[in-house]
C-alpha cells in the first residue's frame, strides 16, 4: 500500500484555524511554503514592561532598548545554541550604548547608557528619534557558547538610522539572506484607582526569503559608491516571491505588533492566509538577570589591592548591578584586602 500523503504532502499538515488567544512574552516561528519565506513574531509584555520600568529612563531612551530587546529576542531565539547572544551598540550620539543579553532557551536583560543633558536637548528640540538618539558607530552581534568555543561576532556600521535599518543591512551585507525586520513598543495607558497606571509592551517580526534556488534570493548591490562615473548601476529583478512577501510585511502598523487583542496566529494569519501560513510551536521568554554575589565577589577578587582601595566607601565596597539594580555589599576583606 502507497502512503498516502508522498504525494499530497499536504495532508500530513494538520490544519486549523489561528488562535484567538494572545499569548505575551512568546516567540512564534512560522513558514510561508509557497513563497519560500520564513519568520519570526515576538511579543512582549511583563518582560519588556520588567526591564524598562525597572530602569526608568527618559522615554525615548526607553523605547529604544525596547526595540533592541525585541531585536535581540528575534534574532537570539532562531539560534539553536545552548550558550548567549549579545547584541551591542557602540555610538557617538545621546545614547553611547545598548547592552542587550539573551541566554538560550529564554531569559533576557538588557540595559542603555547614555548622556543626560544630550537626551534631554535631543527630546526639548523634538530630535529624540532612534537614529537622532544612537547617531554613528556600530553594532556588535556576539554568540557566546562559553569559554571553550569561539565567540563569533558580527559588526554592522550605525549611520544615522535605526535598528531595523541596521538588521537590514546586516542581513543584505554579511548573510546574503534578504530580510524584513518590523519592531514596535509602546506604552500602554490604563485607568487605575489610585490613578492611570502605564505598562510597557513591544512587538516585532522579522521575515527572511530562502529558496532552495541559492540564485533567487540574490537582490540588488546597495549603490557602488566608488564606481567609474558612467557606469550603469547594478540592477537585478527581485523574486516575485519576495517581492510579495516584503509588500505584505511593510503593511504590519505598531499597533498590530503590541495589541493584545491580536494573538500571533492571527497577524499571520491577517498577512499570509492566501499563500498559506504554518506556525511552530512558539517558546517562552523571561526577564532574568544572570548576576550572582559570587560572580560579583570574584570580579572584586580580580581587581588589583589599588583599585579595590579606591572602591572603599564609609568601609565598604558596594557594586549595583547595571542589568537588574542589585547591589552587593562587601567588606574589604571579604574580597582580599585589608581590614578596614
Ligand atoms: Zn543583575
Amino acid at each position: 500500500m502507497t502512503n498516502p500523503t508522498m504525494n499530497h504532502p499536504e495532508i500530513a499538515i494538520p490544519s486549523r484555524a489561528p488562535s484567538a488567544t494572545s499569548a505575551d512574552d512568546t516567540v512564534m516561528p512560522f513558514e510561508v511554503a509557497s513563497l519560500d519565506l520564513r519568520g519570526r513574531v515576538v511579543r512582549l509584555g511583563p518582560v519588556v514592561d520588567e526591564i524598562l520600568a525597572r530602569h526608568a529612563y527618559p522615554t525615548p531612551v526607553a523605547k529604544l532598548l525596547g526595540e533592541a530587546v525585541v531585536l535581540t529576542v528575534m534574532l537570539g531565539s532562531a539560534l539553536k545554541i545552548d550558550g548567549r547572544f549579545i547584541l551591542q551598540t557602540q555610538t557617538d550620539g545621546p545614547v553611547r550604548m545598548l547592552v542587550v543579553d539573551f541566554t538560550a532557551p529564554g531569559k533576557v536583560r538588557a540595559c542603555a547608557r547614555f548622556d543626560k543633558e544630550r537626551v534631554a536637548t535631543a527630546i526639548a528640540s523634538g530630535k529624540a528619534n532612534a537614529g537622532a538618539l544612537l547617531g554613528h558607530g556600530h553594532l556588535a552581534m556576539t554568540i557566546d557558547q562559553g569559554p571553550d568555543m569561539n565567540r563569533y561576532q558580527g559588526l554592522v556600521a550605525l549611520e544615522g538610522g535605526s535598528l531595523e535599518d541596521a538588521a537590514h543591512e546586516y542581513f543584505h551585507r554579511s548573510e546574503q539572506i534578504p530580510t524584513r525586520v518590523r519592531l514596535a513598543v509602546a506604552e500602554e495607558l490604563r485607568a487605575g484607582l489610585g490613578g492611570a497606571s502605564h505598562r510597557w509592551r513591544a512587538g516585532g517580526i522579522l521575515l527572511q526569503f530562502l529558496p532552495k534556488a541559492p540564485e533567487r534570493a540574490r537582490v540588488a548591490d546597495l549603490d557602488p559608491g566608488d564606481a567609474p562615473e558612467g557606469t550603469v548601476p547594478h540592477t537585478l529583478p527581485e523574486d516575485d516571491a519576495w517581492v510579495q512577501g516584503r509588500a505584505l510585511v511593510s503593511t504590519v502598523e505598531d499597533v498590530e505588533l503590541i495589541d493584545p487583542e491580536l494573538s500571533s496566529e492571527r497577524l499571520v494569519y491577517r498577512l499570509f492566509h492566501e499563500p498559506g501560513v504554518r506556525v511552530f510551536r512558539g517558546s517562552p521568554l523571561r526577564a532574568e538577570c544572570s548576576c550572582s554575589r559570587d560572580n560579583v565577589e570574584a570580579m572584586l577578587m580580580s581587581f588589583s589591592q589599588d583599585d579595590r582601595d579606591h572602591m572603599v566607601e564609609n568601609g565598604k565596597i558596594s557594586v549595583t548591578c547595571e542589568f537588574c539594580s542589585a547591589n552587593y555589599v562587601f567588606a574589604p576583606d571579604e574580597v582580599g584586602g585589608k581590614p578596614s
